[in-house]
C-alpha cells in the first residue's frame, strides 16, 4: 500500500509530504481502525485520532570537532494531550523519520492510557549515528536539538525521556539546556535523568521490571510455569538486557540474546552477569565462550517459550511470523510486529503481550520521577518499585478483561481501553 500524507507542521517550520509504503504510522493507523471497528468509535473521534495533533521538524547546526558545521534533522511529535501533557522517548537513530516519530507518539498516547497516568503521547528523535560522534559533539547535538524544541515542551506541556541510544546523560544535557532558558532548574521537563539531578530509582531498569512483571501475569493467565520457561531476547540495550537480567530472576532460562551485530545460543541457558560482562567488555553479545553464534533471524525463530522483541519496529512480519517459535511474545520494542504478524500469530494460538502494555513500566517510573521532581520529594527504591507493580498489574488485568469482553486479541483489548479513556477525555473537553 503507497499513501501520500501531508504532515503539518508546528513553530516556525515548513510543512512536508511523504511518500511512503507501510510505514509504521501506518501500521499504527491500521491497528487504531481495527480497535475502532470493534469497539464502534464516534467517527469525529477516530479523525482526530488518524493523525499528531502537532509534528514539528526543526534543522539545527552543531559545531563538529573538525571546526566545521553540520546540520541535523530533528523532530517532535505531539499525538495527543486529551489527558495530560505530551509524553514520550526522544531517539537518536540514522533511520529516524516523521513518520516512525509520529507513530511512536501514538503508540505512547495508548500507553499511558493504559497504565492510567495523567499523559498524553509524545515522541522525538534525531537522525544521526550517535556512535559515530565525540562526546563533545554528543553533548552539543543534544542541547542543540532541546533548544530547538524548547518550545514546545516543558514540565507540564511536554516532558521527553530516553529512548533507543539516548541515556541519563543526554537527559541530564536536555535538562541543564532547558534550564539555562528558563533561568531557572526545571528538573520535571524532562525523566529518565541521573540520580543526582532528580532521577528516580529504578527508573533504569523500570522498562524490563514491568515487562518481568507482565510476563508473569500472562505464564499464570496461559498456563505456562515461568519458573521452567525458555526464553529468547533480541536487542541487549536498555530494556532487552534487564529483561534478561529480570526474567532470569524470577527463574526463567534466557537460552539466547542478541545485539545489532548478531546473536548467541546456548540451550543450558546464558547468565545475566556473564553476558552483559562479555557485552560491555566486547561491545557486543556475539563470540560469548561456549555459545554458537546465530543471527538476529534465527533468534526470532528460535522454539522457544517466550520471546522478547527488545530492538527496533517491524521484526516479526507476515513474512517471518510462520516461523515464530514462541508461545508468547512480549514486545519489549516499540512496534516489532506488524499487523499481519500478528493476524498469523493470532491464528497460531502465539499470544503477544503488546508494546503498549508490555514496556509501560518505563513510563510508569518516568511518571513516578515526574512526581517526586514537582514535589521536590523523593521515595525509596521499594516505594517506586510497589507503585510500579500496582500500575502494571492492574494495567494488565484491565487489558484482560478488554480482550475478553470484546473478544478480540490482546493488542486489539488494549486498544480498546486505551482509546476508551483518550475519547473519554476528548468528549469531556469538547472536542467532538
Ligand atoms: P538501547 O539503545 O538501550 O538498546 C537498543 C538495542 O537494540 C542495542 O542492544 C542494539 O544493539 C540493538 N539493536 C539495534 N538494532 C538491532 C537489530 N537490527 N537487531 C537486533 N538488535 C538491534 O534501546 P532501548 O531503550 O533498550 O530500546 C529498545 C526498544 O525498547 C525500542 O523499541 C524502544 O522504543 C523500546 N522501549 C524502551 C524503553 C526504555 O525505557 N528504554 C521504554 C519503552 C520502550
Amino acid at each position: 500500500m503507497s499513501v501520500k500524507r501531508g504532515v503539518s507542521v508546528g513553530g516556525s517550520v515548513t510543512s512536508t509530504s511523504l511518500e511512503v509504503t507501510r510505514s509504521p504510522f501506518d501500521i499504527g493507523v491500521q491497528q487504531l481502525e481495527r480497535a475502532a471497528a470493534a469497539m464502534d468509535l464516534d467517527p469525529n473521534v477516530l479523525e482526530i485520532l488518524r493523525r499528531p495533533q502537532r509534528v514539528l521538524s526543526v534543522y539545527f547546526p552543531v559545531r563538529m570537532d573538525s571546526g566545521s558545521v553540520r546540520v541535523f534533522h530533528g523532530i517532535r511529535s505531539q499525538y495527543n494531550n486529551a489527558l495530560g501533557p505530551y509524553k514520550g522517548g526522544v531517539r537518536y537513530h540514522p533511520d529516524v523519520t516523521v513518520e516512525e516519530v509520529m507513530a511512536l507518539s501514538m503508540w505512547m498516547t495508548w500507553k499511558s492510557a493504559i497504565a492510567g497516568l495523567p499523559y498524553g503521547g509524545g515522541k522525538g528523535g534525531v537522525v544521526v549515528n550517535p556512535k559515530a560522534l565525540s562526546r563533545g559533539e554528543l553533548e552539543r547535538l543534544s542541547r542543540g536539538y532541546f533548544s530547538a524544541i524548547a518550545e514546545v515542551v516543558g514540565p507540564h506541556r511536554d516532558i521527553p525521556a530516553p529512548d533507543v541510544y539516548t541515556d541519563s546523560q543526554v537527559m541530564a544535557w536536555f535538562m541543564d539546556e532547558y534550564s539555562k532558558i528558563s533561568g531557572h532548574n526545571v528538573f520535571g521537563v524532562v525523566t529518565g535523568k541521573p540520580l543526582i539531578v532528580g532521577g528516580s530509582l529504578g527508573r533504569d531498569t523500570a522498562t524490563a521490571r514491568g515487562l518481568s512483571l507482565v510476563v508473569g501475569e500472562a505464564m499464570k493467565k496461559l498456563g505456562f510455569d515461568l519458573g521452567t520457561a525458555s526464553v529468547a531476547v533480541q536487542g541487549y540495550g536498555n530494556a532487552g538486557s534487564y529483561s534478561h537480567m529480570f526474567l532470569e530472576r524470577m527463574g526463567a532460562t534466557v537460552v539466547a540474546v542478541s545485539d545489532s551485530k548478531g546473536g548467541i545460543l546456548s540451550n543450558d541457558g546464558l547468565k545475566y552477569s556473564d553476558v552483559s560482562a562479555h557485552k560491555r567488555k566486547t561491545g557486543s553479545v556475539r563470540d560469548f565462550s561456549g555459545c554458537d553464534n546465530i543471527t538476529n533471524r534465527e533468534l526470532l525463530e528460535l522454539d522457544v517459550d517466550v520471546l522478547v522483541p527488545a530492538a527496533l519496529e517491524n521484526q516479526i512480519t507476515g513474512k517471518n511470523a510462520g516461523r515464530i517459535g514462541a508461545r508468547l511474545v512480549a514486545e519489549a520494542a516499540n512496534g516489532p510486529t506488524t499487523p499481519e504478524a500478528d493476524d498469523i500469530l493470532g491464528g497460531r494460538g502465539v499470544e503477544v503481550i503488546p508494546d503498549v502494555l508490555a514496556n509501560a513500566g518505563g513510563v510508569t517510573t518516568s511518571y513516578l520521577e515526574w512526581v517526586q521532581n514537582l514535589q521536590s520529594y523523593y521515595w525509596t527504591a521499594s516505594e517506586v518499585d510497589a507503585r510500579l507493580r500496582d500500575v502494571m498489574t492492574a494495567a494488565f488485568d484491565w487489558v484482560w478483561w478488554s480482550k475478553e469482553e470484546n473478544e478480540v486479541d490482546l493488542r486489539t483489548g488494549a486498544y480498546i481501553y486505551a482509546i476508551m479513556w483518550v475519547a473519554e477525555a476528548m468528549k469531556v473537553r469538547g472536542w467532538v
